[in-house]
């Protein structure tokens, strides 16, 4: 059995639910992790925005228009009146439940249930489509087994034996149906796996049941060599080793959720990666490759703070090292990049939350300068430090650009640049110029 999964865009309109149903059903008994349809996420962010903030007739207005949005979608889906029929009352049980939330007091915990309609729409939208197709379409309800532990992780041997027991339950289907993004915390509440989180659904699914393969289904051709939002005329790369692709997704390449490699690469479960809008695509193969001594592809990860500290006291010292990085995971704020001297240590952060108080308990050990608005640039490939050249080439590419941090050595994979937000753009170009277009 394979998982597939399709995001928003692949299931955003009536017509491209309808076009996910046909190519699904042509493919045999497998799992289809979907999204809520493209957009939706963001407006359940958006009602709640209000909620938060009391403005209870905002909150009413945008849900009144993306219920709109749903009836017009499951009016043109539906022909047989009586499926049209169940969806409308599936439809309308969810949006009555989102304006139960315009009524009371408004938290986390409300909003984590109002985020979680989206992907219950859309899939209760397919699971009735096919079904009124004349497919025997079975739906695996994800807040029956996607769950996290205390820490936040997901409970692997929790979703394996439960998932298990539904396809169990439901052994006659021909086709399985679940929501990607939800799921439920170690406290049994409503809970999700982060934005983008439907690809990380889609791989914890694929491990728990040892799929043979994991598609991710999205809207453009597989991983391209660049970021296709700055860079014109990106390629897809057609195979990448498990951690080269890791390395993108954590490092910015929307096309995968950072986490979303992980369950795939421990039990070595190839993922593919396929556009709905042109299924006979070749994509891109993650899998455990060979190597191909090549730089294949390039991102960026926005909103980086570096610090650097500074201290004669780390000269020849040992346990300074130590004693700086207690400091951060005190605060649980994980650091990206490090680059160190014998006088000083400049480490990346993605997250500000706790800066103030890192940086109270970092000046007790030298001088600290802090740098905002960074973006690291991450260079992926078989980067074998044996390899000559590839490390020139980088740098070569951006001989123009003001380079904060650099580091190589971590992994065989990647090399990351931290440069200006305000120079992302042109680092990209210039090194997609220079690495792939041979333009010096
Ligand atoms: P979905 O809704 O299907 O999950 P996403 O919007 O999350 O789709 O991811 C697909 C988008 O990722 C593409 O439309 C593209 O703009 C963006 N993207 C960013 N970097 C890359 C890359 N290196 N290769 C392909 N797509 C990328
Ligand atoms: N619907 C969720 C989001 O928009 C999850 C996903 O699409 O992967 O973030
Ligand atoms: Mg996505």
């Amino acid at each position: 059995m394979r998982v597939l999964k399709f995001g928003g865009t692949s299931v955003g309109s009536a017509q491209r639910i309808k076009n996910v149903a046909e190519l699904i059903s042509k493919r045999g008994k497998n799992i289809i992790v979907l999204s809520a349809m493209s957009g939706t996420t963001n407006t359940l962010v958006e009602i709640s925005d209000y909620l938060y903030k009391k403005n209870t007739d905002g909150a009413k207005e945008t849900i009144n228009n993306l219920e709109k949005h749903y009836k017009d979608t499951v009016d043109e889906l539906f022909s047989d009146s009586n499926f049209k029929d169940d969806a409308v009352k599936e439809i309308k049980a969810c949006f009555n439940y989102i304006r139960s939330f315009t009524k009371d007091i408004f938290t986390l915990f409300e909003e984590k249930e109002i985020l979680s309609q989206g992907e219950l729409m859309s899939t209760a939208m397919m699971n009735l489509y096919l079904q009124s197709k004349g497919i025997k379409s079975a739906l695996l309800p994800a807040l029956e087994f996607m769950r996290t532990d205390k820490n936040g992780e997901p409970d692997s041997q929790y979703i394996k034996q439960k998932i298990n027991a539904q396809i169990e339950k439901h052994a006659d289907a021909d086709i399985y149906i679940t929501q990607g993004y939800i799921c439920r915390n170690a406290y049994g509440e409503v809970d999700n796996l982060q934005r983008g989180g439907s690809d990380y659904s889609a791989s914890l699914i694929g491990a728990a049941i040892n799929a043979e393969e994991i598609e991710i289904w999205t809207d453009i051709d597989g991983m391209h060599n660049n970021d296709p939002r700055y860079v014109p005329d990106t390629t897809p790369v057609h195979t990448l080793h498990f951690e080269e692709a890791a390395e993108l997704a954590y490092f910015g390449a929307k096309i995968l959720h950072p986490t979303c490699i992980l369950p795939a690469k421990l039990n070595n479960i190839p993922v593919r990666l396929l556009n709905t809008m042109q299924p006979e695509a070749e994509g891109t193969l993650i899998y455990n490759s060979k190597a191909g001594k090549e730089i294949k592809a390039i991102a960026a990860k926005d909103n980086i703070t570096a610090i650097k500290i500074k201290s004669g006291r780390m000269l020849l010292a040992y346990g300074f090292l130590r004693k700086v990085f207690e400091i951060f995971e005190s605060y649980k704020t994980p650091i990206d990049m490090i680059a160190t001297s014998e006088v000083g240590v400049s480490v990346s952060i993605d997250n500000e939350k706790n800066l103030d108080g890192i940086l109270d308990d970092l000046k007790k050990f030298g001088t600290v300068t802090v740098d905002h608005d960074m973006v690291i640039i991450c260079v992926v490939g078989d980067l074998e430090w044996k390899n000559c050249g590839f490390e020139s080439k980088v740098l070569q590419a951006l001989t123009d650009i003001p380079v904060r941090m650099i580091s190589y050595g971590g992994s065989n994979y990647n090399i990351s640049i931290l440069v200006k937000r305000e120079d992302k753009v042109r680092a990209l170009n210039k090194l997609s110029d220079y690495l792939f277009k041979n333009k010096a």
